[in-house]
């Protein structure tokens, strides 16, 4: 990979942005980080911040960009993975959801084209909708409910790409655009409602598993490290393709699959409930990598069960850690195991998780 000397990683206290930074950082780079903390957190920065290459600001890039930031020089990169992307959280506050796509992409791409730094939109697998295509290409269009409860995420990450691309066509700056699948992984929320951090703490916490639906649906799990190692390798790509490109893990499963892992993974004796299914949750979802091969050389390499692992290993160490004590081999471990305390935290870790009253639902 050639070297660049500056990155600028929007949203860069978030799951993946906090991961970026610290693969970023190995690789040499100097970061500098923005967040909110809307749905970032300064714990997943812990290690970072002792790092003499890492600088972070607290603003929201809705706002204008903070006038230290904008003095900045030397920048080669800026990464744009500021938004709430699970389900509970970006409609929690569906107008600044949607603002921060549209008018924060247009502040940092505004700003790139002041350094005159490469741009990358993390955009998402949610532009295509509940796909009629399977598996679905980037020259699917999508098929998307422009008025519903996920419109704030799905029509603001379209209107980003829209903006990006603009930019590109009329030659203010080298852009990119990732449309990123279902991701997870160690600095995943506990509260952030998706499917895989609900499933495993649950589990952990011999809590009840909550299936949506029929549980048919599908969806296709990438493990964060591929997925970092996906979008540096699009930032650095210096060839002629100039559209989007697919990141995800094109191994497709039902969510009923899932739980089936998890639920062996933690050796758990949590009971399956049913519960309604989220208004236009999409049915199918699974990538279609050939571009990513083909352009990046690039697939995921860590395999479901070994990134559930470390997954588990995580969540189980947040109780602990929380709770002040060890509980020893936590991948391993029963949920008898986890002594009362810690399977507190675990519920308490989820307490703070957007009301379900504020999501829309449908019975299945
Ligand atoms: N889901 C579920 N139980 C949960 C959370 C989610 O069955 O506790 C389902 C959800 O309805 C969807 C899938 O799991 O069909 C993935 O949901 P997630 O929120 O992780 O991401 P999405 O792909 O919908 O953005």
């Amino acid at each position: 990979m050639k070297r660049k000397s500056s990155c600028v990683v929007a949203g860069g206290a978030g799951f993946v942005g906090s991961n970026l930074c610290e693969a970023l950082l190995a690789n040499g780079l100097h970061v500098i980080c923005i967040d909110n903390f809307r749905t970032g957190r300064m714990d997943n920065l812990r290690a970072l911040k002792r790092e003499p290459r890492f600088t972070f600001f607290e603003a929201d890039i809705i706002e204008a960009l903070p006038t230290s930031l904008r003095r900045q020089r030397g920048i080669d990169w800026v990464f744009n993975l500021a938004c709430a992307a699970s389900p509970p959280h970006y409609q929690a506050d569906p107008e600044h959801t949607l603002l921060t796509s549209v008018m924060g992409t247009r502040n940092l791409l505004a700003f790139a084209e002041q350094v005159r730094a490469r741009f990358l939109l993390a955009s998402t697998s949610e532009i295509y909708g509940d796909p009629q295509t399977h598996p679905q290409v980037e020259s699917y269009w999508g098929y998307v409910n422009p008025t519903g409860p996920r419109a704030c995420y799905d029509e603001g990450k379209r209107a980003a790409e829209t903006l990006v691309f603009d930019y590109g066509r009329a030659q203010r700056g080298e852009v990119r655009v990732a449309r990123i699948f279902n991701t997870y992984g160690p600095r995943m929320r506990a509260d952030d409602g998706r499917v895989v951090s609900n499933v495993v703490t649950q589990a952990l916490a011999g809590d009840d598993i909550t299936i949506y639906g029929s549980g048919r649906q599908t969806r296709s799990f990438c493990y964060v490290g591929d997925l970092v190692a996906g979008l540096i390798r699009l930032m650095a790509y210096d060839g002629n393709y100039s559209g989007a490109v697919n990141l995800g893990n094109p191994v497709e499963m039902t969510i009923h699959e899932l739980v089936g892992k998890v639920l062996r993974l933690t050796s758990s004796e949590s009971r399956v409930v049913r519960r309604p299914l989220p208004v236009d949750d999409p049915q199918r979802r699974c990538p279609d990598i050939s571009l990513a091969r083909r352009l990046l050389n690039w697939a995921p390499q860590v395999k479901l069960e070994e990134g559930l692992r470390r997954t588990i290993a995580y969540f189980a160490e947040e109780a602990a850690n929380a709770a002040s004590f060890p509980i020893g081999n936590p991948a391993g471990t029963s949920t008898r195991r986890l002594t009362r305390r810690s399977s507190a935290r675990l519920s308490k870790m989820k307490d703070t998780s957007i009301p379900q009253m504020e999501r829309t639902f449908i019975n299945p």
